[in-house]
This record gives structure tokens, C-alpha cells and sequence, in this order.
């Protein structure tokens, strides 16, 4: 836990306090001639190497290093320190640890270019791959995938300058550590891995604006990274090794270089010159910057991998969820029920319909039209043949230890494994077959959508749309990565992806002892992450120990607020009791009002407003623990911590955190203002929102679509009437009782 908030800390600076240290006055005359470690993703002669699944994704990224420029170029501030720390706070959002620029020296081209013997392979594999996806949009990104396999290189000869991504390298596993057997010396990949995934998506979202930018990976490069890292002040070339500030030479580097006019950062002094209390002292012992601090920097430094970031050891486990499941009568409904599948098929009428068109609601917002290009090309990984000559893994609860510690070492912010019951799968899938469950375990992962942009979003905002598709691309990188690496140890496995899947997540969640039904909904709220979450799940054969359900208090703490239902633009969200929904018992909220403003939003794209103002939306402080285990652990106390949460302004927008432009694509392609005005609410602490004032409709199996894709209307008038019958866990449970 953090002793200083970042509240004041705009987004450019980062987590370290890179602004504190000693800069020279003028660029280097000449770079050290830092040399370029060669990267072994392949690694036949140690097949449990989690490097060996990483592969393909590293070689797919290497294929979206360029692309197509938009022709229009967007309206965006002109000035080059603003665009300069408007990039860095992008890549510190995709979680850089550090973030450099620098004008783009000729002497760092390599003379011979670096390319990689994957990205070759995997470009083969792509000119014939067929998928099935209700995504919209995915034909587009498909053909754009095709296009980027055969373009020609591109050069950079017109690039003047560098955005450098450092990412750090958490502890090394231990070889007696319980859950290490795949990630030993993997740190370097790892590091390329998630420093190639920000790249790429800061690349797309220049080229989205107008400018011309190439990604520069471990694997693939026109240039010497390391030199660049020196050039962009984030590290120095001492006793023969590159060396960061605070993480020493572990650590590892992808470059964006652009055509986009950036002001450069300084080359750092001497290690030796620099102030001892920001590298080594005080001020790095306590984080006084409200940054990362020596405490904290490195969540596993005191923690075992497969234990996780937060202490899920400390929660109150329990055998069943805290609330009712009637698992023998879940009906299994078709994937083509998902609102978004019903939009797109016209179910909710031509207004949403129209706004879907080309994925619109998505791409209209820049960084999020950014990341759907990565996102859609990982559909192709998400499952695939198996490799059948892999020896056999009976022990369960070393495959659990496994299957964390490696989600963690790639970056997942909680893991949880259960029973992946047949009643998880949806009906159908996406074409209208029906699904024949193919696997009975899952891990569940959860990826934090950041509380530092959530602090300077109103929820509803240019950014909203942006936070979810963060969290997505994470999954599927961090997910397919695992269900590769599963079937590369001969289990059947699939990541399933928001782009793609065939289960519903909540009650894996649930069953994995990730979190607790919420108020908000079909949203499962995670005790250290609040709502501010986005799942995925990696269903397989795999025997794996099971983790339990988590009592942590909240059911308790909704009843007594109702924050969400209060600050819901949309008026989606229940202020009423629990439901019993398909066999769930649920705070049932009305999906359809909530995609069709997510959908429609004209003040933003989509929206997450009720996770920003929940006040488990936690940034993590020492100084919050109070309000954790009164929560949690005193149920009469949840009116006045709610009552206080209000009061104290928590959920309001912090103007310091907001780092992105308010731009909008327009029919013609160009990113410009928005033509109606941005969603800035302040809270409505006084609104008395009451149950009975709301209307809801909800859509329980009986008035589920056909699972084939082509139109089924939505009847609100069923769905008001079917909410309005609903029945409450005990009543169901009189009911079936009775027969
Ligand atoms: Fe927004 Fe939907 Fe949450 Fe309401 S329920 S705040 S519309 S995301
Ligand atoms: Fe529960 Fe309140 Fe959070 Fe809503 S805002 S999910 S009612 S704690």
C-alpha cells in the first residue's frame, strides 16, 4: 500500500520520479555504442518456458510495427511539449514504467535492420486464417491484418523522433518457489512482450492522428534501443552496461519512432551526480512523489508470484458464493443475447444499429480506435491445435501454482481457478451452433482499468471507451498467452476474449473467489480493485486445484448504498433489492438501457461512470485501510461509509488526471472536436433515486434471441413485465421447492 496519493501528479511524470533527477544541458554528442541482447522466444529444448507461448504474440505485434496513416490529419494541440508528455502519459496509461523522447539520432539506425524468423512464420499462417466473431468490425480488421502481412517495409528516413517505453522486470522467480516451473529466465521476453504491446497501440494511435510512427521491439527494429534509451534520458551507459534510475539494468525497451514534432527530455546525469534522497533516500524510501516508492515499486519483492499483487489470503473464504446460485436450473442462452450482438443485429432499433456501424461506438474515440487494431488480430490466437505429444500433468495443485504465478509474472492484477460447469457456456455460439462445453477448468483473470484515469474521467468521457479496451487487449494478450502455452503442454484450452467467447464470466468470478455480486450488476466487484475491472476467462482441460468463493462483506455495503443506481446516467441500475435472474440471484440492472446509452453516447464514448463512483474504487493508499476492514468487516457501518464516501467528494473528477484530447473521428476519418458537448458531471449527492420511481426491463432466458445472427427484435414492454416478476432468492426457492 502507497503512503502518498498521486492526486497531484499529472499523468506525464509517471510512476518514478524521473522529474527529480539531474539532467545534462544538451543531447549527447555521441551515444555509447549500447549493444542490442539477442531475444530467444523459442524455446524447444525447455518446453515449459512460458517464452515458448509468447511467440506468436510477440510475432503478431512485429506485424502491426506499421501501418496504414490516416489521410486527415487530426486537430490536435500543436505544441510539441504538450504532445511530448500528451504521448508519455498514453504509455504510462498502458503502464510504462518509464516514459522518454528524444529528436532521433542518425547514429542510432542500425545498419542492419533487426527482423525476426516469427513474424515471418506467423505472416505465412495469416494470408488464409478464417474466424467466427459477433464483433463488429472484425472484417475490417482482418483485412487489415492481410494488408499489414504484405505491405512493404516502410522506412523511417522522414521519422525525427523517438518516444522510448521502458518496462521494468519484476524480482526473478525462484527455482524453489511453488508456481515457477514456467517462468524462469523469462524476464527479457516478458519485458519485450508488454513494452511491444504499448508500443504498438501508441503507434497505431499516432498514425490514427496523421503522422507517420513504426514500432522498434526486442525482435524487430530499424534501431539501436538501447542507444535511444540514453538519448531519451531514461538511462545511462556506466561500467559497460545500460542502467536505469532505480531499477539498475533490469529492465527492457520498445521504441515508437514518428514524424510527429516532440520535445525532447534531456540525457540523464551520471548515476554518481544525481541526488542521493530521490534515487536511494528518503524520498525513494517513502514515495513522497505519490509515485511508486522502494516499498512498492515491486509488488512480488517479498510476495511469491502465485500469491498475487493484493493479499487475497487475507479474505474470508467461504463454499459457496454469497449469493444464490440454483446451478441445476441455469438455462444456457445463445452468445447472440449479448446486447452487443443485439445492437448490431438491429434488435435495439436503427439508432443504435447505426452507431455500431464499422464499430463506430469504438473506433469514434482515438485511443480506443488505437487499440482495436491489436485487439482484433489477437482473435486469431485465442485458440488452436494442441500439442499431443506433451507428457502428462496430474499434480492439480502444482498446475495451480503454475497457471498464477505465470499470470501474475505477465501482469494480471488477480488470478482465480474453479470448475468450469456446462452451465458457464452459452448455447450457441456466435454462427448459431450449438456449444458442446469442450473444457471443465478455468482461470479467471482481472485486469485493473487504472485509478489514475478513472480520477479524471467522469466515467462517460472521450476516454471511457479507451479504459475497457486497455483492459480487454491485456486479457487477450496475458490470457492467450496462457491458453497458448496450455496447449502447447498438450491440454486443450481457449482465451475468452471480449472479441470471442463462449462462457459468461460473472460467475466464474464468483465460483474463483475473485469478488462478490455487486449493485452495479452483472459487474463482480473485486475487494482491492473495486469495479474499476475487466475480466477474461481461460477455460481448459487442465486439472487444477480449486480456489473458494470470498465473503468480504459487500453484500451488506450495497444494500446500504446505492451510489451507482444514483450517478447512472442512464438510469439502468436497480435502486431495488436482489432478483433472481436465469438462476443468479443478482442486483438485475437493465442491460438494454445501459448498452443503448453506452452505445449512443454523443458526450463521450461509452461509459463506466458507476465503477468511477463506487467507493470501492480505491487507489491503494495506507490511509484507506480503515475504510477496507470497517467495510468489510462491520455491516452496520455501510450507511455512514457511504454517507462519508459521498462527503468527502470521492467519485468526483480530478482535472489533474486528464491527459487525453477531446476528439471525436468524424464521417471523413479526421479525428476533431467533438460536436456536442464532453460528459463532465459533478456528483448528485442530493437525488433521491428510489425503486419505485424506476422503470427496468430485463430479458430472462424465455425472451432470449435465436442464437442465429440475423435480427430477433427486442419486445421492452415483455422485459418491463418480465422484471416485474421477479422473484426474490427465497421465493424462487419456495417455488422449485414446490415443483
Ligand atoms: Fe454507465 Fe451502464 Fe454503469 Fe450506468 S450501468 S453507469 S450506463 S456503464
Ligand atoms: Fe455497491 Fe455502492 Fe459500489 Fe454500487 S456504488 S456497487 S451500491 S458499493
Amino acid at each position: 500500500m502507497k503512503l502518498f496519493s498521486s492526486k497531484t501528479r499529472p499523468m506525464h511524470l509517471g510512476p518514478f520520479p524521473l522529474e527529480r533527477l539531474r539532467r545534462l544541458h544538451a543531447p549527447h554528442d555521441q551515444l555509447p555504442g549500447a549493444p542490442m541482447p539477442v531475444l530467444r522466444f523459442e524455446r524447444p529444448e525447455t518446453p515449459q518456458s512460458i517464452c515458448n507461448a509468447m511467440a506468436p504474440f510477440q510475432a503478431m505485434m512485429d506485424v502491426l510495427r506499421d501501418g496504414p496513416i490516416n489521410t486527415a490529419g487530426a486537430v490536435i494541440p500543436d505544441g510539441p511539449v504538450e504532445r511530448a508528455n500528451h504521448l508519455k502519459s498514453f504509455g504510462y496509461y498502458n503502464d510504462a514504467s518509464m516514459m522518454g523522447v528524444c529528436a532521433l539520432p542518425q547514429e542510432a539506425l542500425l545498419a542492419t535492420p533487426r527482423r525476426s524468423e516469427g513474424t515471418a512464420q506467423l505472416a505465412e499462417g495469416l494470408r488464409s486464417r478464417q474466424t467466427k466473431t459477433l464483433a463488429a468490425g472484425v472484417d475490417v480488421i482482418m483485412a487489415n491484418l492481410r494488408d499489414a502481412v504484405d505491405a512493404p517495409e516502410t522506412s523511417i528516413n522522414t521519422h525525427s523522433h523517438a518516444l522510448v517505453v521502458l518496462t521494468a522486470y519484476p524480482r526473478d522467480p525462484r527455482e524453489d518457489e511453488l508456481g515457477s516451473d514456467w517462468i524462469i529466465d523469462a524476464q527479457a521476453e516478458r519485458a519485450c512482450l508488454r513494452g511491444t504491446e504499448n508500443a504498438t497501440v501508441l503507434a497505431e494511435y499516432i498514425r490514427q492522428l496523421g503522422f507517420a510512427a513504426k514500432v522498434h521491439s526486442g525482435t524487430t527494429a530499424d534501431v539501436n534501443l538501447g542507444q535511444l534509451a540514453v538519448a531519451a534520458g531514461l538511462a545511462v551507459w556506466e561500467d559497460n552496461t545500460l542502467q536505469a534510475p532505480w531499477v539498475g539494468a533490469r529492465f527492457g525497451l520498445a521504441v515508437v519512432t514518428t514524424d510527429m514534432d516532440l520535445a525532447p527530455d534531456m540525457p540523464l546525469a551520471p548515476l554518481a551526480d544525481q541526488p542521493w534522497s530521490v534515487l536511494k533516500g528518503p524520498h525513494w524510501q517513502l514515495g513522497t512523489h505519490g509515485g511508486v516508492s522502494a516499498r512498492d515499486a515491486d509488488p512480488y519483492a517479498r510476495r511469491d508470484y502465485a500469491a498475487g499483487p493484493h493479499p487475497f489470503e487475507t479474505l474470508k473464504r467461504v463454499d459457496e458464493p454469497t449469493t444464490y446460485i440454483d446451478a441445476p436450473n441455469v438455462p444456457r442462452v445463445p452468445k447472440r443475447g449479448d446486447l452487443f450482438a443485439r445492437g448490431q443485429f438491429g434488435d435495439m432499433g436503427p439508432k443504435v444499429q447505426n452507431a455500431m456501424k464499422g464499430g463506430h461506438h469504438v473506433v469514434k474515440s482515438a485511443p480506443s480506435a488505437a487499440q482495436r487494431r491489436l485487439l482484433g488480430a489477437l482473435i486469431l490466437l485465442q485458440d488452436g491445435p494442441v500439442n499431443d505429444a506433451a507428457p502428462a500433468m496430474a499434480d492439480s495443485a502444482r498446475n495451480a501454482a503454475n497457471l498464477k504465478a505465470a499470470s501474475y509474472f505477465l501482469g494480471a492484477d488477480a488470478a482465480g481457478l474453479s470448475a468450469c460447469p456446462d452451465w458457464t457456456w452459452y448455447s450457441h455460439d456466435a454462427t448459431g451452433t450449438p456449444i458442446t462445453p469442450p473444457h471443465d477448468q478455468a482461470l479467471s483473470l482481472i485486469i485493473d482499468q487504472g485509478f489514475d484515469t478513472m480520477e479524471g474521467s467522469s466515467g462517460d468521457d472521450w476516454i471511457a471507451v479507451s479504459q475497457s479496451m486497455r483492459a480487454y487487449l491485456r486479457f487477450s494478450m496475458l490470457g492467450g498467452v496462457m491458453a497458448q502455452h496450455l496447449r502447447n503442454l498438450g491440454h486443450s484450452a481457449k482465451a475468452h476474449t471480449v472479441m470471442d467467447g463462449d462462457v459468461l464470466q460473472p460467475p466464474l468470478l464468483l465460483l474463483a473467489g475473485l469478488g462478490e455480486v455487486s449493485r452495479i450488476g452483472e459487474v463482480i466487484l473485486n475487494p482491492f480493485l473495486g469495479p474499476r475491472l475487466k475480466s477474461g476467462v481461460v477455460t481448459t482441460t487442465l486439472p487444477v486445484a480449486h480456489d473458494k468463493p470470498i465473503d468480504f462483506g459487500l453484500q451488506k455495503f450495497c444494500e446500504a448504498c446505492n451510489k451507482c443506481a444514483r450517478e447512472c446516467p442512464s438510469g439502468a441500475i436497480t435502486a431495488g433489492p436482489k432478483r433472481m435472474f436465469n438462476g443468479y440471484e443478482i442486483w438485475k440492472s437493465d442491460s438494454q438501457k445501459c448498452a443503448t446509452y453506452r452505445i449512443t453516447n454523443q458526450g463521450g464514448a461509452m461509459c463506466g461512470r458507476c465503477m468511477k463512483t463506487c467507493p470501492w474504487n480505491l487507489e491503494g493508499l495506507f490511509a484507506e485501510a480503515p475504510f477496507r476492514w470497517a467495510a468489510s468487516n462491520i455491516p452496520a457501518a455501510a450507511p455512514l461509509l457511504a454517507k462519508l464516501d459521498d462527503k468527502v467528494g470521492k467519485g468526483r473528477l480530478n482535472p489533474v488526471k486528464k491527459w487525453w484530447w477531446d476528439i471525436e473521428r468524424k464521417p471523413s476519418g479526421q479525428f476533431d472536436t467533438p460536436a456536442q458537448p464532453v460528459n463532465a458531471r459533478d456528483l448528485q449527492p442530493d437525488l433521491d433515486l428510489k425503486f419505485e420511481d424506476q422503470t427496468l426491463a430485463v430479458y430472462p432466458a424465455p425472451l432470449a434471441p435465436h442464437p442465429w445472427p440475423y435480427p430477433d427484435p427486442m419486445n421492452r414492454e415483455a422485459g418491463i413485465a418480465a422484471h416485474a416478476a421477479l422473484l426474490s432468492a427465497d421465493e424462487h426457492r419456495r417455488k422449485t421447492a414446490a415443483g
